[in-house]
């Protein structure tokens, strides 16, 4: 079965062994395609900086696909160390365009794909190296939207809520709880929904059973990420659930 990752994060390399059908070695061999393709939503650190790894120093792939935007291609062709992974075919660009479904399609050649269409969209972040993506995936079963970043609701409102709405589960940008974890800062120039405001956005949709709304991205001030935090007990109390390792979404 092929393995497409969203992202490639400075840990990947742990990453990569908590995933069942992920092989590096076999006997007499190594594994040079242990990943078959990654999708990368920008050019902030946590969700690129990993590819690194599959270089010539460490894994050293051979052709793994990374599905980008055409400015998150044109930054990593024209800069290093990514232009020389691109050179040695450790990975292969796969430039993707925002509405268009692609199928990540794994290992099969092309022959099977994995059955799952993938949409990305465009959304508002800071894109001072790429523009930045967010990942509509679409299978039999379920729609899973994935946005790790994004800008403040109140600056997009009816355009998020448009893309919200067009999934059954969405994995979205949990970065900050409220404005007291940021003392000094200026709300207003946070550039992420704080969760306070996402439990009042979509509150109804999952009071109702509409939407699933499961919290990532968390920051290391946030107190979601505390066990027995009150901000903990409110979220989950409002149905939102927070993005745990090792969750599994069948499509
Ligand atoms: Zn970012
Ligand atoms: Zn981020």
């Amino acid at each position: 079965m092929g393995v497409d990752l969203v992202d490639c994060t400075p840990d990947v390399r742990e990453q990569l062994r908590l995933l069942r059908d992920v092989r590096f070695d076999y006997p007499g061999g190594v594994n040079r395609a242990p990943i078959d393709g990654v999708l990368l939503t920008h050019a902030h650190m946590g969700h690129y900086l990993g590819l690194a790894h599959l270089g010539y120093e460490a894994m050293h792939t051979h052709g793994v696909r990374a599905f980008a935007s055409e400015r998150m291609a044109g930054f990593l062709e024209e800069n290093q160390p990514w232009a020389s992974l691109i050179e040695r075919g450790e990975i292969v660009v796969t430039e993707i365009r925002p509405g268009e479904a692609f199928e990540p399609g794994g290992g099969d050649g092309g022959s099977g794909g994995s059955g799952v269409a993938v949409t990305p969209i465009v959304v508002p972040h800071r894109d001072e190296l790429s523009d930045t993506l967010a990942f509509r995936f679409k299978g039999p079963r379920a729609t899973v939207l994935y946005m790790p970043d994004c800008d403040p609701w109140h600056r997009w409102q009816e355009r998020a809520l448009e893309i919200l709405d067009s999934a059954d589960v969405v994995i979205i940008d949990g970065s900050f709880f409220d404005g007291d974890e940021l003392p000094g800062r200026d709300l207003s120039k946070i550039g992420h929904p704080l969760v306070i405001d996402t439990l009042a956005l979509l509150g109804d949709r999952v009071a109702r059973g509409e939407l699933r709304v499961i919290l990532t991205h968390m920051n290391h001030t946030n107190p979601l990420i505390e066990p027995d935090s009150e901000a903990r007990a409110r979220v989950l109390d409002a149905g939102f659930e927070i993005a745990i390792e090792g969750m599994e979404i069948p499509l």
